[in-house]
């Protein structure tokens, strides 16, 4: 095996080998530009060193190989006393990890090297002995594992007011005495001072550095795999610590935070390495370097322009200048904002430099996302009171209400509030919607108010543990004793998490208001739109929405939505209708159910001729009743202490049974879907109805009938037989279809097609079902476990699990076309807006996916780029 690599070997291509630091080094190098020479030890030999524990056989010669040669180009052997080579020993795996694993700089140097680096630099000894003491502080920390405080400290005392320039060669040679003698002191050994010794235990301390707890800890959180390993690269020193003729720096090709093009760089003077980021001394703006040294800066614009051209990209990068002489020590490809990623994109468009299809795959759906959420304005005064789980994105201001009612009440008078509640329930709908925010102290990022809140587009903080909130007494207490009572204006950050007392002032954002439909202005606005358009013309998949109000049906509209591929019909049973659900569950006779029937199907109808109207020709997917009747049902602890006390009704009584006989074990897995339709009769009949007399109201109208939670198609065959008379007899015409969201289901797919129309993924309930875990019981219990043992990387509640449950749809795809080719299939849950998962519905071969209003244009940008 080939394990060390010249930069003239390797090329941009080589990340997975050669890292990107080493890959990218190669490639400036074959482009021509001055990067010091050097060459790279691949990622092979990491792993096998972090697997085996040894070097494999073979790299140390390789090394040694590899060594000489760099010694014959420059002329220099690495360490020779009279005039030494110096190199560095620097980590670079394939996805930067900025700063989290190591580098040394100065290896080499010893007692007697020190002179000749210093007669190199024409007797400078102050330099050489700066240069000494910062390798002996930078190995003893990461080599040899010393507390790197202690070098610190023993510098800080040295030069108390002073800056480090200020020290003298005799201080510097001093401190390297003292540097020592800490070595000594923490490890029982002297500093080795055999060039290639510190060379070899500098390479197996990068090596080493790829497990360190911070580098493990940052790949998690990166979702970056565990078991890439590092590249080691090994570079020529060049030193911009030589005097006020050198210095060191960083740049941006443009600026990353909106993508302007022009000068963005931060330069030190007489510095090395590390200094301009740590901030040992001010930088200034790599502007004023044209006055310092403005052949190097002419030539380090050229090289930006060069870099730009070549990567077809912002890229930042690091430099030095030695006496005079620029040198290019790293490039990449730059990470940006999200708005600078939509600018970057267009205006490289303008610049010929890409393709606009290109443009758009340059973009992510979650930098999408992040442009559609108000922010707090980061300028503003704010007092922090608590933090808890940044649920759903966003900036929220209002007073704190602790209950449903009195947040709708306070909104229809035009107050803004937050939803205060330890955790909510889908009777807190109202409160939700009418809130700015939701504020919970209990709860994952998946329980009922961050998933509600995330597909509502609305802001969410939850799981805020440190806030004792008691909803009783309308207030809630943060650590400190901080009381919020109702009334008392809070300001809630969904994308951080924290939680303010009082105004903090909100900007809205701009790519919201497009989708809107304002006319697009600046210039991020006009980037979005251009790549939206885009995605659209190149897109196969449609985007339809799960909405359930003709306010979110006409805000679908206006994001791009194609129609509604989810229309749930549950909440139209709640509030003031409870009353008729309740007489419908009561009911004794079939006189009784019917009347409690007629009375809710108007009502049924009025809903629906509302959301056709919004959808406007578009395809409306109705699901008929889902969830368990108990749901509708008043709280069982409340209505046994109500039955218990004197003022109790007969009908108090009645509904206590009826809530006793209807609880459930696992409600989850009982009667609800098409098995209440089969079981309550005339209910599902009274929906399609509705549905049939709405859709004659509105010209042009488009239902399709979905029947859920069906396992076989017998269930499936006589509930379609009913609706399908019903319909014959109105004289409409709809699709009828079921929801695929019961494994039974997928794996009896071709027979299922027999009897439907359309197929439409139910992937939180299949999640749940291919799983076998309750959704609202497991984020709590151990998922936060699960993904630190990255049992899953991503919770398979938000992004679509391939191996499974992806696998039941591919199943379903295939065998529902079997038996009916023009099946047409799309997904309804909440991965419908989640971009992996969007990819797999292309990949899969569906026709749309459906996800909330909100995540449209996410899912349409998305769709686009899964296409090209
Ligand atoms: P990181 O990945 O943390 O940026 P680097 O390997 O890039 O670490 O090195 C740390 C610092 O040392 C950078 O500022 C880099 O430019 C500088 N440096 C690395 N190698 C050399 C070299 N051969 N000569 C001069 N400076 C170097
Ligand atoms: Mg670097
Ligand atoms: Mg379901």
């Amino acid at each position: 095996a080939k394990y060390v690599y010249d930069f003239t070997e390797g090329n941009r291509n080589l990340k997975d080998l050669l890292g990107g630091k080493g890959a990218n080094l190669a490639e400036m190098t074959n482009l021509g530009l001055p990067v010091p020479p050097g060459f790279t030890i691949t990622t092979d030999a990491c792993r096998h060193y972090l697997a085996a524990g040894v070097v494999p056989d073979g790299l140390e010669q390789e090394v040694a190989e590899h060594l000489d040669a760099l010694e014959k180009q420059m002329g220099r052997r690495l360490g020779q006393a009279d005039d030494p080579l110096l190199v560095s020993v620097r980590s670079g795996a394939k996805f930067s990890m900025p700063g989290m694993m190591e580098t040394v700089l100065n290896i080499g140097l010893n007692d007697e090297s020190v002179h000749g680096l210093a007669k190199q630099a024409g007797g400078n000894d102050r330099f050489a002995w700066d240069s000494y003491r910062r390798l002996i502080q930078m190995f003893g920390k990461t080599v040899l594992g010393i507390d790197g405080d202690l070098f610190e400290h023993a510098l800080d005392t040295l030069k108390g007011k002073r800056q480090d320039t200020d020290l003298d060669a005799g201080e510097l040679q001093g401190l390297v005495e003292t540097f020592k003698g800490i070595v000594h002191e923490q490890t029982g050994k002297d500093f080795p001072t055999d060039p290639r010794e510190q060379m070899r235990l500098a390479v197996m301390a990068v090596f080493d550095s790829w497990n360190a707890p911070r580098a493990i800890l940052y790949r998690r959180q990166e979702r970056i795999p565990a078991d890439l390993g590092t590249a080691v690269n090994i570079v020529a020193m060049v030193f911009g610590n030589v005097g006020n003729d050198s210095g060191t720096g960083v740049a941006f090709t443009r600026d990353p935070g909106t993508g302007r093009q022009g000068i963005y760089g931060d330069y030190l003077q007489n510095a090395q390495g590390e200094d301009v980021v740590a901030g040992i001394r001010n930088t200034i703006p790599l502007e004023e370097l044209e006055r310092i040294d403005k052949r190097s800066y002419d030539e380090l614009l050229g090289i930006m322009e060069t870099l730009e051209n070549h990567y077809r990209d912002l890229c930042d990068i690091e430099f030095t200048i030695e006496r005079g002489k620029l040198w290019m020590l790293q490039t990449r490809v730059g990470k940006r904002t999200a708005a600078a990623a939509f600018c970057i994109a267009t205006q490289l468009v303008d610049q010929g430099l890409i393709t606009i299809d290109e443009a758009v795959t340059r973009v992510t759906g979650d930098q999408l996302a992040q442009l559609m959420f108000p922010r707090f304005d980061g300028g503003a005064d704010k007092k922090k009171i608590a933090k808890g789980m940044n649920a759903s994105p966003g900036a929220a201001v209002g007073k704190a209400v602790f209950c449903s009612e009195r947040a709708v009440e306070l909104s229809e008078q035009g107050e803004d509030v937050i939803l205060v509640r330890r955790e909510t329930n889908p009777d807190d709908l109202s409160g939700m919607i009418a809130a700015k925010g939701i504020l919970t102290s209990r709860g994952g990022k998946t329980s009922h108010a961050a998933v509600v809140a995330r597909g509502m587009g609305k802001t969410c903080v939850c799981g805020a543990e440190e806030l004792e909130v008691s909803t009783s007494e309308g207030r809630f207490t943060a650590p400190g004793g901080v009381v919020v009572s109702e009334g008392d204006v809070i300001s809630i950050d969904g994308t951080s998490g924290e939680i303010y007392l009082g105004e903090v002032p909100v900007v809205d954002s701009a790519v919201v208001e497009y989708f809107e439909g304002a006319e697009p202005e600046d210039e991020l606005v006009k980037a979005v739109d251009r790549i939206m358009s885009h995605a659209d013309s190149v897109r196969r998949l449609g985007v339809r929405a799960n909405a359930d109000t003709p306010d979110d049906a006409a805000r679908a509209r206006r994001f791009g939505g194609q129609g509604i591929g989810l229309c749930r019909t549950e909440h139209m049973f709640l509030g003031e209708r409870r009353q008729l659900v309740e007489d419908l569950v009561l009911a004794s006779t079939d006189e009784a159910r019917q009347a409690a029937l007629d009375a809710l199907e108007p009502l049924q109808k009025a809903d629906f001729t509302e959301i056709f109207r919004a959808m406007d020709g578009n395809p409306v997917t109705i699901r008929l009743i889902d969830p368990p009747l108990h749901e509708f049902l008043p709280d069982i602890v409340d209505l046994s202490v109500k039955v218990a006390t004197d003022g109790a009704t007969d009908k108090d009584r009645k509904l206590l049974a009826a809530v006793k006989r209807l609880h459930e074990q696992n409600p989850m897995l009982g009667l609800r879907g098409v098995r209440l339709g089969l079981v309550i009769p005339g209910l599902f009949a009274m929906q399609v109805r509705a549905i049939a007399q709405a859709a004659k109201e509105v010209p042009g109208a488009r239902p399709e009938i979905m029947i859920p939670l069906v396992a076989a198609v017998q269930e499936l065959e006589s509930v379609r037989e009913e609706a399908a008379k019903i319909l014959a007899e109105t004289g409409v015409e709809a699709l009828i279809g079921t929801m695929i969201e019961v494994p039974r289901a997928a794996l009896t797919a071709a027979q299922i097609a027999e009897a439907a129309e359309f197929f439409s993924f139910g992937t939180n309930d299949l999640t749940q079902m291919t799983w076998g875990f309750s959704r609202d019981d497991v984020e709590s219990a151990f998922f936060s476990r699960y993904l630190d043992q990255g049992i899953f990387g991503v919770s398979p509640f938000e992004t679509l699990d391939r191996e499974g449950v992806g696998r039941l749809i591919r199943i379903a795809v295939e065998e529902g076309r079997s038996t009916r080719p023009d099946l047409h299939l799309g997904i309804c849950g909440e991965h419908g807006g989640d971009p992996d998962s969007v990819h797999f519905c292309h990949d899969v071969g569906l026709d749309y996916v459906s996800c909330s209003p909100f995540r449209i244009p996410i899912a349409r940008l998305e769709a686009g780029r899964a296409a090209l």
